[in-house]
């Protein structure tokens, strides 16, 4: 006769059961893949675990990585690969637990038992958490571990209803501010590396570079529409998201801020290099066949993130020189600070007048 599968011990079930609740709390996406992995880990008194998103593009089948979890005693470290988007393809282990909803499959190697875990029906699974673990695991331990996945599955579609703009999938107006604190954080820590640098005289290629703020919005898209119906300059804004994919860096916050008006936020790059990336997108965009519609520009303003501007004060400067573009021929990139030093452009509002002259300020101290 068949032995009833041993169920987990209660409190490594109730550590789960905890790990859920405080899982459908969490609002952030990176901490929600970090809790998952970590909750996972421990309840399978795991060493390490890995955390892909799986892509299927027949008959492709390749797994990015989202981040990793390596337990040390009673500590975890995790950490994001940032880009998660560098696909290779599956391992056997891997495509063997996609086999089934939320199926799972494992593999001895030494001592350690390699367990893949998938997140999602039969052909529609989105993750595979990889566990290795020096206890196998029992039945009922995998079946508690697919209904707390399953919980993860649902919070991050609860993340991608609150953060994602409905035609494009890029991130929405609403996720602008939380990542624009992000970012201006990180742009001044890059100031203070900077300014540290410059104390200590040193050259050093780690000192990081500031982030930008683009604002691209499609030249003539009325017309588009006008001529050839609200579903061609839908395809449009599909394929502009698109090519914004491709052409800007993984870590590059993109959005769609409404209409035909999209930002990308910069990280980490060197004053030379913002007009060409940006120009590198808007001649991807020149480029492209659109579907019945032939050939479709854009124009771009960037502007500097600098940590002592409100978000209002940084798009208005991202916005004043989109303005420029599009009054001087339109499929073109300018930059604020360039326009302002060569005297192409007058700043207009109060806020930006005394930041210029603060700015002005500190190149003579
Ligand atoms: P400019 O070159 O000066 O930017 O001109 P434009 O025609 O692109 O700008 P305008 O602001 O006059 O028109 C924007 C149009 O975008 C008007 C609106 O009908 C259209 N639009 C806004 N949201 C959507 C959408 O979700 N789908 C489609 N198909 N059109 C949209
Ligand atoms: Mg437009
Ligand atoms: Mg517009």
């Amino acid at each position: 006769m068949r032995q009833p599968a041993a169920l987990p011990d209660p409190s490594r079930t109730l550590a789960l059961l905890a790990g859920a609740e405080t899982l459908s709390r969490i609002r952030d996406l990176r901490e929600i893949y970090r809790h998952t992995t970590e909750t996972a880990m421990r309840f399978l008194e795991g060493s390490y675990g890995l955390l892909f998103a799986v892509r299927f593009t027949p008959p492709e089948l390749t797994v990015g990585l989202l981040g990793y979890c390596v337990a040390d005693s009673s500590v975890t470290y995790w950490d994001d690969v940032c880009d998660g988007h560098s696909w290779l393809p599956v391992d056997p282990l891997l495509s063997g637990c996609l086999h089934a909803d939320y199926g799972h499959a494992a593999v001895r190697e030494g001592d350690t038992w390699r367990l893949a875990f998938a997140v999602g029906a039969l052909g529609q699974a989105r993750w595979v958490l990889e566990i290795h673990s020096p206890v196998e695991p029992g039945e009922a331990d995998c079946a508690a571990l697919g209904l707390f996945l399953r919980c993860f599955d649902n919070q991050h579609h609860g993340w991608e209803y609150a953060n994602l703009d409905t035609l494009t999938r890029l991130l929405n107006r609403r996720t602008f501010d939380d990542d624009f604190e992000r970012l201006i954080a990180a742009a001044e820590q890059a100031e203070q590396a900077r300014l540290n640098a410059g104390e200590r005289r040193e050259h050093s290629l780690a000192v990081s570079q500031p982030c930008w703020l683009g604002v691209v919005d499609i030249d003539h898209f009325k017309s588009i529409n006008d001529n050839y119906g609200h579903l061609f300059g839908d395809e449009v804004l599909l394929r502009i998201a698109d090519l914004m994919r491709q052409s800007f860096r993984n870590h590059d916050k993109l959005f769609r801020f409404g209409g035909e008006e999209f930002v990308v936020m910069l990280r980490n790059v060197a004053e030379d290099n913002v007009q060409g990336i940006f120009d590198r997108f808007r001649e991807a965009v020149a480029q492209h066949e659109f579907p019945r519609v032939g050939r479709v520009a854009c124009s771009v303003g960037f502007a500097r993130i600098d940590p002592r501007l409100s978000p209002a004060e940084l798009l208005g400067r991202a916005d004043e020189a989109l303005y420029y573009s599009k009054e001087h021929g339109r499929n073109q990139v300018n930059g604020f600070d360039e326009l302002v030093m060569s005297g192409k452009l007058r700043i207009t509002t109060p806020a930006g007048q005394a930041q210029i002259q603060s700015d002005i300020d500190e190149i003579f101290l």
